[in-house]
């Protein structure tokens, strides 16, 4: 099975240092819901892994986080595509969890849920802490410039074999030519 597991914000949609807290506030980055539809019919799996800390700090609750997934989702099928999972951590950040990326935990259960090999699924995303989840679970990992991402090649430190695309477009159509 081929499974591709990507970062929320700043990869499908576009992120706010305020937090994305209502379905209105979600908006995708352009081209992205097109890339997960090219990944899906390419025969990829698509799970999300995101870290929701505005959950554990009570900006927002789980019926709204719902919501917020249930609007990416439908945005995600009228493209043509389809996520087969979205796991989040909800847990603040200094709460020592062992999901929160980059933490490898998300991705572990990710990879025992859909039975997969780690060095067989690529994670993408925008963060330092997305490539050391990946990097940790034993995953291939792809860094955008969108949302994070030229800031986090700015600042360096990525893992070894990391690749760099423009967005998730390219991601996808690097993975599935
Ligand atoms: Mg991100
Ligand atoms: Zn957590």
């Amino acid at each position: 099975m081929k499974l591709v597991i990507l970062d929320r914000d700043g990869v499908i949609n576009h992120d706010s240092s305020a937090y994305i807290k209502s379905p209105e506030e979600w908006r995708p980055i352009k081209g992205s819901l097109e890339a997960i539809a090219r990944l899906r019919k390419a025969g990829f799996r698509v799970v999300v892994a995101t870290n929701q800390a505005g959950l554990g700090r009570g900006l927002f609750d789980m019926s709204t986080l719902a919501a917020i997934h249930e609007r990416m989702s439908d945005a995600v099928a009228a493209a043509g595509g389809h996520l087969d999972a979205i796991f989040f951590c909800p847990h603040a950040a200094e709460s020592d969890c062992a999901c929160r990326k980059p933490r490898p935990g998300m991705l572990l259960e990710i990879l025992q849920r859909f039975g997969v090999e780690a060095s067989k699924v690529t994670m993408i995303g925008d963060s330092l802490r997305d490539l050391q989840a990946a990097h940790a679970a034993g995953c291939q990992s792809i860094l955008v410039r969108t949302g994070n991402g030229e800031k986090t090649l700015k600042a360096g430190g990525m893992p070894e074999h990391t690749l760099v695309m423009a967005d998730l477009a390219a991601a996808a159509a690097h993975l599935a030519p």
